[in-house]
């Protein structure tokens, strides 16, 4: 918590202030600076007011936790229609790589019933987990979020994790959100990088901020702990699936009832069919370079012949020639295919965000300057109108399709 006081008689009415306020809390009355609701209490005018009739009193929550006594990497393991989600593995991949920077050990969280439990938990070694801390109890068979986060903030506290990591999925999202808020842990959500800073251990937490315009690497507060983040699908590589790793399996029993659950699965209804750009393991992409909806024809017509996935550039989605979901990038979706193929897309950073990391990028530009040839695997200085159309016979002849 935090106050602003503005002392009256020392304020001389110089209206520095008033500018200095990035959030427009502060106004002049009667000549005397006034804040009002919108103060988040950043304490720019503290720093411009010239007469120090400004000054921000900042009550510090006392420390109650011993952060030294959270060890450990967490990985939450979600699983839907009795599957683990990709995420999860991903994330053990790069849990892993933090684990060991710390020096400490990879664990898996796993909530369902037992058919769930002993499948996934096995599955989660295998990706890499030494232990996988679990809950097993048929109101955690499917996730709902009165008995997930109870089944979390119970391990948590007990075990007392130092990271714990989600899948910034629907069910991660909701999830970690509650156990965050509950446990006064920080979150830091859609995060497309991780790392550990060498010097204090702490996690280095990268995201896009400022509706995408700058990469922001955020520290969860020394004082709180575990250091929560939520990840993008397809952000990190999947790792090598290790079926004879042995790893231990922690039993905890789930202290709830279900009229303690406030919600009830009725019936699962099927959503419409969706673009799956994360699954694809080709994509095929269109830009502005296709010159209008029409233009996305022969894109369409190649990803058919290839049994691949339609993309697009976020020029073209802004442009009405296509929807949202098929948006590739930082603010649509990131992806990893095995091949990635961009026709008349420029390669914008912010598009790159989205698939730089596929296993193979082929792009077709007109322009040989065009920044998408600096990432390509393979690149075309073309037509995108003649050498796609050429792509899709000479793939049709050769996969008999
Ligand atoms: C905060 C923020 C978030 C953003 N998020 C995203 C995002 O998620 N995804 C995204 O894609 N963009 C995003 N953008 C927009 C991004 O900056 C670019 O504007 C956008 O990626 C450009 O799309 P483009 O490459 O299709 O178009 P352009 O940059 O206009 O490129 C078109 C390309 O087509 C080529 N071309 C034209 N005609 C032909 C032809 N006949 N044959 C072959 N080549 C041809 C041209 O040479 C050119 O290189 C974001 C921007 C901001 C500020």
């Amino acid at each position: 918590m935090a106050t602003l006081l503005i002392d009256k008689d020392a304020c001389t009415g110089c209206e520095s202030c008033v500018p200095a306020c990035p959030f427009g809390a502060l106004t002049m009355k009667e000549g005397i600076a006034v804040v009002d609701e919108k103060c988040t209490f950043c304490g720019a005018c503290v720093d411009v007011c010239p007469v120090t009739a400004i000054t921000l009193e900042k009550e510090e929550k006392a420390v109650t936790i011993d952060i030294t006594a959270y060890k450990d990497v967490w990985i939450f393991i979600e699983h839907e229609f009795g599957k683990v989600g990709s995420v999860s593995f991903e994330l053990l991949g790069e849990g892993r790589k933090l684990a060991d920077a710390i020096g400490c050990k990879l664990c898996g969280m796993l909530f369902g019933d037992k058919e769930n439990v002993e499948k996934f938990a096995k599955e989660a070694i295998a990706y890499g987990a030494e232990k996988v801390y679990v809950m097993e109890s048929p109101l955690l068979k499917e996730y709902r979020t009165d008995p997930y986060a109870k089944a979390a903030i119970d391990l948590i506290r007990k075990y007392k994790p130092e990271i714990v990591l989600f899948g910034a999925t629907t069910q991660g999202r909701d999830f970690a959100g509650t156990v965050a808020t509950t446990i006064e842990a920080g979150l830091t959500a859609d995060c497309t990088g991780l790392d550990i800073d060498p010097e204090t251990k702490y996690l280095k937490q990268t995201r896009p901020a400022f509706g995408g315009n700058i990469m922001a690497t955020i520290l969860d507060y020394p004082n709180y702990r575990p250091q929560m983040s939520t990840v993008r699908p397809k952000v990190f590589a999947m790792p090598q699936r290790d079926d004879s790793r042995k790893g231990e399996i922690i039993q905890e029993a789930l202290q709830m009832t279900e009229d303690q659950v406030r919600t009830k699965i009725i019936e699962f209804i099927k959503g419409a069919e969706t673009v799956n750009l994360a699954d694809a393991e080709i994509i095929v992409s269109g830009g502005r370079g296709v010159g209008g909806p029409e233009g996305f024809k022969p894109v369409r017509e190649l990803a058919e012949v290839l049994g691949a996935a339609v993309g697009s550039s976020r020029a073209a989605v802004d442009s009405g020639w296509i929807p949202y979901e098929h948006q590739v990038g930082q603010t649509g979706r990131t992806v990893r295919p095995k091949i990635y193929i961009a026709c008349g897309i420029s390669g914008s950073i912010q598009h790159q965000a989205g698939m730089k990391t596929s296993d193979i990028i082929v792009a077709i530009n007109k322009d040989a300057e065009a920044p998408i040839f600096k990432i390509a695997t393979y690149g075309i200085v073309g037509d995108l109108f003649t050498v796609v159309p050429m792509l899709k016979d000479e793939f049709k002849k050769r996969l008999g399709r």
